[in-house]
């Protein structure tokens, strides 16, 4: 799928990879591809994937909301997942605590999703992940908002993207 994104996805992965993520040998690569999920990262060899949700493929999708995404893909290449209190967690503590230090736009990233997309958007706590309506191409007939020009708007808590 042709991205319509302002941002230079490539040069962007290229970026965190080298600031924060030095211990990989290289950025994955990145799609829009439908997942289920808002994004997700699958161990492709030999570079990993990035599928990126196609609610996201817009012109107006703010760059701060796909550099968390990425963020939080690559936080999975180097935490992995583990058992928790006798349940396997994809986000287990440090995960979240890694994201935290790593992401301090994850507020902001969640802000502008749940303003723009929060009727496609379902948040599942238990399975770890936050997926996207079946429905979602009706909200490419609308125009995207910056939740922080509203008033009143509501910080939202930082789910799993995947
Ligand atoms: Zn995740």
């Amino acid at each position: 799928m042709l991205s319509f994104a302002c941002t230079d996805l490539t040069a962007l992965a290229e970026e965190i990879q080298k600031n924060s993520f030095p211990s990989l040998e290289g950025p994955p690569g990145w799609l829009f591809g439908e997942s289920g999920g808002l994004a997700c990262i699958v161990k492709t060899a030999p570079v990993p994937t990035i599928y990126i949700h196609p609610i996201l493929n817009r012109s107006e999708t703010p760059e701060y909301l796909f550099r968390h995404v990425f963020i939080h893909e690559m936080l999975h290449l180097t935490i992995p997942a583990r058992e928790v209190d006798g349940k396997q967690m994809d986000h287990p503590p440090e995960f979240w605590e890694a994201e935290r230090d790593l992401s301090p736009e994850r507020r902001l990233a969640w802000n502008w999703l749940w303003f723009n997309f929060r009727v496609f958007l379902v948040s599942n706590k238990r399975e770890e992940c936050t997926r996207v309506r079946r429905n979602w191409r009706e909200s490419l007939r609308y125009p995207t908002g910056d939740p922080r020009t509203v008033s009143g708007c509501h910080e939202m808590d930082s789910p799993a993207l995947r």
